[in-house]
């Protein structure tokens, strides 16, 4: 724990109705980029159903040859994404002359919107490299709006703990009173990374009709009054029905779970590799502007 880590005291999440799991998920060994290994754990057959959230990759090896390639330049139109560094060393350039380094515990917040091409390489040549790379849909009328990127280092990520003993750093949305490094008015996305000593318990309001997910990647919790187990490198959908006010889980050993959830934007979602549209036409339109040198102008 940090010196910023803020002591929750008269800002409880207090659920009544916790959601239950609807089903877990075992993610899909896949590559992208360069050769870079890695585990699609939110895949496009999920897109409508955790709306507004398009894709969830998470990756961790300790073989350089699992990521040494990286990810050379590459075009975005559509949406947002949001790059997790558990450990490691990632460098951001894009096509505006944006540049960053991510490091351990740090956050990368890109707008693509209209566009931006941008490479993400590994700037080490050995050790573990881990992190998370998730996807937020933005609205129709956001799309074509202006691309921005924003890097927080790990200190700039606000932390609280809890009552209960469960840290949890708040990437974005708020929790147990505390407001995240970024925040969303369009789909006011919650993204929580929460370390849990094993027996804690945590608890998290939450909008019933947001759809809401979390990934297991170290340990195992149960989730919901009906303590459904949820194992390392599962997620659980969490149901949305309309009485519920939140969510709970409790960790059975020590853990860390990824939170998200976001208000679900109800549009049509048309993707194609790394642009994603409402409709074929627009698609069309971002394949003639890369090709034409205009998509990121
Ligand atoms: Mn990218």
């Amino acid at each position: 724990m940090s010196m910023k880590t803020i002591q929750a005291q008269l800002a409880a999440e207090v659920v009544a109705r916790p959601r239950e799991v609807e089903r877990t998920v075992t993610g899909v060994a896949t590559s992208d980029g360069a050769g870079v290994k890695l585990t699609r754990v939110l895949t496009n057959t999920l897109q409508h159903r955790l709306d507004p959230f398009l894709m969830l990759d998470s990756f961790r090896s300790d073989d350089p040859n699992d990521y040494i390639a990286g990810f050379p330049a590459h075009p975005h139109r559509g949406f947002e994404t949001v790059t997790y560094m558990i450990a490691g060393r990632m460098r951001h350039q894009d096509s505006s002359g944006g540049e960053g380094l991510l490091e351990n515990g740090g956050v990368q917040w890109m707008t693509a919107a209209r566009g931006v091409i941008h490479s993400e390489m590994p700037e080490q040549e050995e050790g573990v490299m881990e992190g998370f790379q998730l996807w937020l849909n933005l609205p129709a009328e956001a799309k074509m709006g202006a691309a921005s990127y924003r890097d927080f280092p790990s200190e700039a990520i606000p932390e609280v703990r809890t009552d209960a003993g469960a840290l949890v750093r708040v990437i974005a949305g708020r929790s147990h009173g505390v407001a995240g490094a970024v925040e969303r008015p369009l789909t006011e996305p919650l993204v929580l990374d929460i370390h849990l000593p094993a027996g804690t318990r945590f608890t998290q309001s939450l909008p019933a009709d947001y759809n809401a997910f979390v990934y297991v990647y170290r340990g195992e919790i149960t989730v919901g009054a009906r303590e459904e187990r949820v194992c390392e490198k599962r997620m659980a959908i969490l149901a949305n029905r309309a009485d519920n006010d939140g969510m709970s889980l409790r960790a059975t050993s020590d853990a860390r779970v990824l939170l998200v959830a976001g208000r679900p934007l109800r549009e049509a979602i048309v993707q194609y590799g790394p642009f994603v549209m409402n409709t074929r036409e627009e698609i069309e339109q971002a394949l003639a502007d890369y090709r034409d040198g205009k998509l990121a102008a």
